[in-house]
């Protein structure tokens, strides 16, 4: 009970995927962290750069992460430029943040897509 308490007040959320990675209780392949952040790789890749950049803090999507915190949201774009540059991707990569299940979110937990080193250019907005 005390550890439930702990993980709430930490603003996590018990059930969420990423937050279990976040604090460690989930084995991940880390690439990358902050203070604010961290990154590590999407275990069924669409390309053959794909990581995934996520605040520490649990906030279900993008625009919930920019309501509660400016300084989150800039440091995860930091995290994503990081993370562009050191898989070198930095000239030729998308950056995707799905919101709600219509657009094909699955964990409801904000989080970036870096894709990369593949040639998008044919498909126009088409993932
Ligand atoms: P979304 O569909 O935008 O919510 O993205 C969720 C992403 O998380 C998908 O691309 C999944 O492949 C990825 N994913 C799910 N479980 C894990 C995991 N344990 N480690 C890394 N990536 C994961
Ligand atoms: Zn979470």
């Amino acid at each position: 009970m005390r550890l439930l308490v702990d993980l709430y007040s930490a603003g996590m959320s018990e059930d969420c995927l990423f937050c279990r990675i976040v604090s460690g209780e989930l084995p991940t392949d880390l690439l990358a962290e902050s203070e604010r952040s961290i990154a590590f790789r999407d275990i069924n890749p669409q390309a053959p750069v794909h990581v995934l950049v996520v605040p520490r803090r649990h906030v279900p999507n993008v625009g919930a992460l920019a309501a509660a915190s400016s300084d989150d949201l800039a440091d995860v774009f930091a995290l994503v430029s990081q993370v562009a540059r050191s898989e070198g991707v930095a000239e030729n990569h998308r950056v995707v943040f799905n919101t709600g299940a219509g657009a094909g979110q699955t964990i409801f937990h904000a989080h970036a897509h870096v894709l990369g080193g593949a040639d998008f250019s044919e498909h126009g907005l088409g993932l």
